[in-house]
Parts: C-alpha cells; sequence; structure tokens
C-alpha cells in the first residue's frame, strides 16, 4: 500500500489540539497560553491567579499555536485522508466551546479564499488528485452526503425534492420543510457509511462540485436557523465522502468513508438562565457529546462493550468509530482569559479521550 505511514500512527484515536488567535480587535486581551511545546505539550495558565498551581500541562498528538496555516494543519491530516483510499474509515472531529474555530478548521472563515480551505475542501481536492495521478487500473468514484443533528433528529442538509434536481436558490424553502422530516437510522451497524440511508447521496467530480455542495449545505443549515437564532452552533453537521474504488483488472471493489464532523458548541449552559428550547437544545447538546466521549473513551480503553447506542450522533457514526477505523479529534480553544472555564472544560474531555 502506498500510505502505510498511517498503520504506523500510534493507535487508532488521534488528538490535535488548535488554539486560534485573537481576532482583529482583541490584541488587548490577556491570554490562559503558557507554553506550546514541540511535542504536544500545552500549558495553561489561570492568569487572575498567581501560584504555580494555577498551570496545568496537558499533552496532545500535536498542538496547533495561534499561528498556525490551514495548510499546516492540513499537512498533519492528511496521511489520515489518504488512507480512505485504501479502504479505511476515518471520523475527523471538532470540539470546542462556540468561536473557538471549529468551523474555521472543517471549513474555513465565511469568506474565503483557496489559502484559507478548512479541512474538508483540501481533503476533497486531495482525493481527487490522488485518485487521478494513480491512475493504473483503479477507477475511483466519489460522493457525499451532508446531515445535521439538532435536538436528537437527523435532517439532509443537502435534500433535493426530487431525483436529480438542482439547487435553484429558490427553492431553499421547500428544501427545509422536506429536510424537517427526521430521517430514519439503521437499527444494524452497516459495513461502511452513514447509518442514514434516506440521505441524498450526491455524485462529485471535481471540487467545484465539492463547494457548490457545501455552499447548498451550510446554506440549507443557515435557513433553517433563522427562527433560532444561531442554530448552527447547537447542532452537529457530518459531511461523510464515500470513496469506492474499482480495479479494472481484478474487479476487486474498495471502500472507504470520511466524516468530517463540526461538532454543536461544547459550552455549559447556565441552568438558571436557559428555559424551554434553550435548555432542551443544551441537554441534547450535552448527552450527544458525553454519548461520544464515552464511545472514544471505550475504544481507546480497548474495552468489549462500545455504548454507540446512547446518542443520534454515535448511532449515526457507529460502523467508523472503532475496529480498523481511525479517529482524529480536533480540539479547539479560544485562547481569551474569559474562556478559562470552557477552555479547562474542553481540555478535560481531550485528557478523557486521548
Ligand atoms: P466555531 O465554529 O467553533 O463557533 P468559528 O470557526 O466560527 O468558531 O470561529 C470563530 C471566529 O474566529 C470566526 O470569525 C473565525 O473566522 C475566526 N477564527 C477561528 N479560527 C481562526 C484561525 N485559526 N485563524 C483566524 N481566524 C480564526
Ligand atoms: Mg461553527
Amino acid at each position: 500500500r502506498l500510505y502505510n505511514e498511517v498503520q504506523d500512527l500510534k493507535g487508532n484515536i488521534r488528538v490535535y489540539c488548535r488554539i486560534r488567535p485573537f481576532l482583529p480587535g482583541q490584541s488587548m486581551k490577556q491570554t490562559t497560553i503558557e507554553y506550546i511545546g514541540e511535542n504536544g505539550e500545552l500549558v495553561v495558565a489561570n492568569p487572575t491567579k498567581n501560584g504555580k498551581e494555577n498551570h496545568r500541562l496537558f499533552k496532545f498528538n500535536k498542538v496547533f499555536g495561534p499561528a498556525a496555516t490551514q495548510e499546516d494543519v492540513f499537512l498533519d491530516t492528511q496521511p489520515l485522508i489518504r488512507s480512505v483510499l485504501d479502504g479505511y474509515n476515518v471520523c475527523i472531529f471538532a470540539y470546542g466551546q462556540t468561536g473557538s474555530g471549529k468551523t474555521y478548521t472543517m471549513s474555513g472563515p465565511s469568506v474565503m479564499s483557496q489559502e484559507d480551505w478548512g479541512v474538508n475542501y483540501r481533503a476533497l481536492n486531495d482525493l481527487f488528485q490522488i485518485a487521478q495521478s494513480r491512475g493504473g487500473s483503479i477507477i475511483y468514484e466519489v460522493a457525499v452526503q451532508m446531515v445535521e443533528i439538532y435536538n436528537e433528529q437527523v435532517r439532509d442538509l443537502l435534500s433535493t425534492d426530487g431525483p436529480q434536481k438542482r439547487y435553484p436558490f429558490s427553492c431553499f424553502k421547500a428544501c427545509v420543510s422536506f429536510n424537517l422530516h427526521t430521517l430514519g437510522i439503521w437499527s444494524t451497524a452497516q459495513p461502511n457509511g452513514l447509518a442514514v440511508p434516506e440521505a441524498s447521496m450526491h455524485s462529485v467530480k471535481t471540487t467545484a462540485d465539492v463547494l457548490e455542495l457545501m455552499h447548498i449545505g451550510l446554506t440549507n443549515r443557515a435557513v433553517g436557523a433563522t427562527a433560532l437564532n444561531e442554530r448552527s452552533s447547537r447542532s452537529h453537521s457530518v459531511l461523510t465522502v464515500h470513496v469506492r474504488g474499482t480495479d479494472l483488472e481484478t474487479n476487486a471493489v474498495l471502500r472507504g468513508n470520511l466524516h468530517l464532523i463540526d461538532l454543536a458548541g461544547s459550552e455549559r449552559v447556565d441552568r438558571s438562565e436557559a428555559t424551554g428550547d434553550r435548555l432542551r437544545e443544551a441537554q441534547h447538546i450535552n448527552k450527544s457529546l458525553s454519548a461520544l466521549g464515552d464511545v472514544i473513551f471505550a475504544l481507546a480503553q480497548k474495552n468489549s462493550h462500545v455504548p454507540y447506542r446512547n446518542s443520534k450522533l454515535t448511532q449515526v457514526l457507529q460502523s467508523s468509530l472503532g475496529g480498523q477505523a481511525k479517529t482524529l479529534m480536533f480540539v479547539q480553544l479560544n485562547p481569551d482569559v474569559d474562556s478559562y472555564s470552557e477552555t479547562i472544560s474542553t481540555l478535560k474531555f481531550a485528557e478523557r479521550v486521548s
């Protein structure tokens, strides 16, 4: 195999920490980031207190500081992505509080040039290029699905009203009302892919196709959000890339899946303040993020029982979490001292799964 290097990685679960820079206008803010080591060490400090006991050391497979570029991050993600062409299932998650850079890492900023592309565009671009350059007798086909999980319900972000229908902007309303039908989940683990058979599958041949579909998915997500302020930060989005390689000489077929998951914001909601819908959302997010933590923890411990059934997120991804599958978690941090307690809670989650 061409990309054996992936098999040399220790274990199937890796955790990368990424700290976003202060944004324009935040230059006067104080940071909690004390030290970033070459080998994945991170020291955070509570700058509002003095003394050594306020410093804490965490260890990751890698830490990307505020100056790391999208390309830097991608270079360390690429081997994992390429292993999909060899038939591996890969899940890449972004975890962190709202505003910590999850969407930036996975997709990029809202207005972007190619240099700002996040992991998802770069991954697809790379898969297309490798698939072409490998040549030989293997033909690769690539298709994508994109769903959102909100309040433990799964919606198709790329649904069309009929087969082959394109996506005129005027159809968004119709798409959204269609989307609001909750999709079913297959009760048994599927050997490949997402356990949501009804989610529409879209064949893609070029990066331009992907950019168009992603734009539709993101817009669809935002359209659903108008009634509920900032809904995207309270749902998980799952972009699934299916790759099928067929060897024309032997007719052997190799399948691999890549799931790119922008998780809901992990911030805790003040129980005394949240009521109604907001409280219900917060409870669903809390439940699904801890279910994800429990699954990854059980896999890391090589436990015989892995509790997939405790959330829609882990059910949907069941066949791509565990076994031969590879998982990468981006733990996103906001450097601001005001985020200190969320930062610590994010780091504790990361510590448990790494
Ligand atoms: P989240 O998805 O976790 O809520 P975002 O990805 O939307 O967070 O990031 C919050 C803001 O910070 C956005 O304006 C985003 O463009 C910016 N940002 C995040 N990470 C970076 C980065 N590494 N470099 C520059 N800007 C960033
Ligand atoms: Mg986001």
